[in-house]
């Protein structure tokens, strides 16, 4: 199993005056085992690769497209991203499935794509509130990773994030026993299909994590990380998270 991932999502927020907020986060990361990522806007990937310095802070994107280069005006490939400094990049958040109409059969090419530039691909599944409320949180999770997934996945070039929707941003979460009834279906799912690989899959929580809420998500069976969103944007928090994993 690889090392346990607390990863930032820095959405689209900071800018050449965040600066201080990383150097900050930088001494509190130093002595945990865990790894830690921040993922800011693809403006920010080569200033934040600079602000780390010789620290084990990560780099990673928020999405690629699925080409490596061409005619995509606004669109940035996942070989420039690695060419910036990342290292991992975010696929198919919420957002940008709800946003941009990403389908699973994107988020696999993107996917694809990631690995073929040597990047580590998070890739995002959740339900709606709708869907949770219908009892199908399960089928929801179960039928993005079956569409979303390449061929070939493995533990060290894959992570999955269960970010449920109706968590993200709102200050709610899953009851400890739903984030554990996804994560064992997720880890059954992925073992079964991948085998070892599937076994050592990492698998983040996301959605309204905290310092607060952290500890008891992350003794939860399967939880393997977090995906953080806002929390992510302030030093103090994000490594208040990162100290309890
Ligand atoms: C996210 O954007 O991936 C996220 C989990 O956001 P938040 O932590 O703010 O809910």
């Amino acid at each position: 199993m690889p090392k346990k991932l607390a990863a930032g999502n820095w959405k689209m927020n900071g800018s050449s005056a965040s600066a201080p907020e990383v150097a900050a986060l930088l001494p509190r990361i130093a002595d945990v085992s865990c790894q830690v990522l921040l993922c800011p806007p693809a403006t920010l990937v080569t200033s934040m690769k600079n602000w780390a310095g010789s620290s084990d802070l990560l780099i990673g994107g928020q999405d690629c497209h699925a080409n490596e280069s061409g005619a995509h005006t606004g669109d940035i490939s996942a070989a420039m991203l690695a060419d910036a400094g990342a290292t991992h990049v975010i696929l198919g958040h919420s957002e940008r499935r709800a946003d941009h109409g990403e389908t699973d059969a994107m988020v696999k090419a993107k996917t694809r794509a990631a690995h073929a530039a040597g990047l580590v691909a998070i890739v995002c599944v959740g339900e709606t509130e709708a869907e949770r409320d219908d009892s199908r949180a399960l089928d929801v999770v179960g039928a993005q990773i079956a569409g979303s997934l390449p061929d070939g996945v493995t533990g060290d070039s894959t992570v999955i994030a269960y970010e449920p929707v109706w968590a993200i941003g709102t200050g709610r979460t899953p009851t400890l026993e739903q984030i554990g009834e996804v994560h064992d279906f997720l880890r059954d799912t992925l073992t079964r299909q991948l085998g070892t690989e599937g076994a050592n899959l990492r698998l983040l929580y996301g959605g309204s994590v905290k310092p607060g809420n952290a500890a008891e998500i992350f003794a939860v069976s399967n939880v393997d990380g977090a995906l953080v969103g806002g929390a992510s944007l302030n030093s103090s928090d994000f490594s208040g998270i990162i100290e309890a994993l």
